[in-house]
């Protein structure tokens, strides 16, 4: 088969594209045929060194495509169907599989970093990974696991946003941040949108942000409060990390809910602890998503509720372009490969 993939860590430019062996399903997994597959931060950490992997690898972990045979085992998937396959690996037996937080399993990982992944023509998956795509299409399914699924993980599931909220969200054009920015407007939050870049802005409006700031703005928290009167978001969904910690932090109205994810700006920072007990904010980490997080996202996605903005399907061959767009900042919503 044909796949991108890199011998060795490093920038964008290792990653090639080559023939490489079909996989096989062994016991218990499925080989799908990837129609589209999601490029995201995650991937760009993996080929950067960020995330150790076996070499050669391939990433890729938003995989949507069909199902092309099954190993020894597997019951209940039907050879031709459409697949999404969802992205956390977990060995179902621990305390937190038991709970139903695969996500927290002491041997969990993802697909795409702690296995070959969706850069390809075919890959094999856990076959208790395949959800049925339904009425979905394959570029729209591929769009939703890193991005919607983690988002609704943290704004829905742990932060339960609603009416009332006001909801700042970082990197706000991104993928992770254009899906955190439909979900809490989907529950009837305002959506105050950081951006780096105001050409952006027209997008964010159209995705329905009520308020579009520019994140490099010296006043960022004191505009926030003014948006705010004066009180500051209920709710702050921050997935950039070290660098803008202290601003998400004096954004928080009292009892604010703050949710950390990804952390693309790097894992260390300096913040007045004082405000977390004077003021009852609530610290959430936002680790990957539930099946079911990720089921509840399809169906949205599928009555047309939440639309991945797609900003580029390129050729498998073109990973490497797809890469450089995520670096560069430039993207608006998703960038997806379609072998
Ligand atoms: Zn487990």
């Amino acid at each position: 088969m044909k796949a991108c993939r890199y011998q060795a860590p490093g920038g964008p430019e290792v990653l090639r594209f080559e023939d490489a062996p079909d996989p096989e399903p062994g016991a218990g997994e499925a080989l799908v045929r990837v129609s589209a597959c999601g490029v995201n931060r995650i991937d760009v950490w993996a080929r950067s060194g960020r995330y150790k992997t076996a070499l050669p690898h391939i990433p890729g972990t938003d995989i949507a495509g069909e199902v092309v045979s099954i190993g020894p085992g597997v019951k209940g998937v039907e050879e031709g169907a459409g697949v999404l396959v969802y992205p956390v690996l977990s060995d179902g037996t621990c305390e937190y599989c038991r709970q139903g937080r695969p996500n927290l399993c002491l041997a969990r990982g993802f697909i795409g970093i702690a296995t070959d992944g969706g850069y390809a023509e075919l890959v094999k998956v856990p076959a208790a990974n395949l959800l049925p795509l339904g009425d979905l299409d394959p570029k729209t399914a591929a769009s939703l696991p890193v991005n919607f699924g983690t988002a609704w993980n943290g704004l829905v599931t742990k932060a339960g946003v609603g009416k009332g909220d006001t909801v700042l969200v970082w990197g706000a054009a991104g993928g992770l941040g254009h899906a955190a920015v439909q979900i809490a407007k989907h529950f009837g939050a305002r959506v105050i949108a950081a951006v780096g870049d105001a050409k952006k802005a027209q997008f964010l409006k159209s995705l329905g942000a009520d308020a579009v700031l520019d994140s490099k703005s010296p006043d960022f928290v004191e505009r926030v409060r003014a948006l705010t009167d004066g009180l500051g978001a209920s709710v702050v969904f921050d997935h950039v990390g070290g660098d803008t910690w202290p601003a998400s932090f004096g954004s928080l109205a009292r009892g604010g809910r703050m949710l950390t994810l990804g952390l693309t700006s790097g894992p260390k920072s300096e913040v007045d602890v004082r405000r977390v007990y004077q003021d009852e904010l609530k610290l959430m980490g936002v680790y990957g998503q539930s099946r079911d997080d990720l089921r509840r996202v399809m169906d949205l996605a599928a009555a047309g509720s939440l639309k991945p903005s797609i900003y580029e399907a390129l050729p498998l061959r073109s990973a490497r372009e797809a890469h450089e767009a995520i670096e560069s900042r430039e993207v608006q919503g998703k960038i997806l490969l379609t072998p």
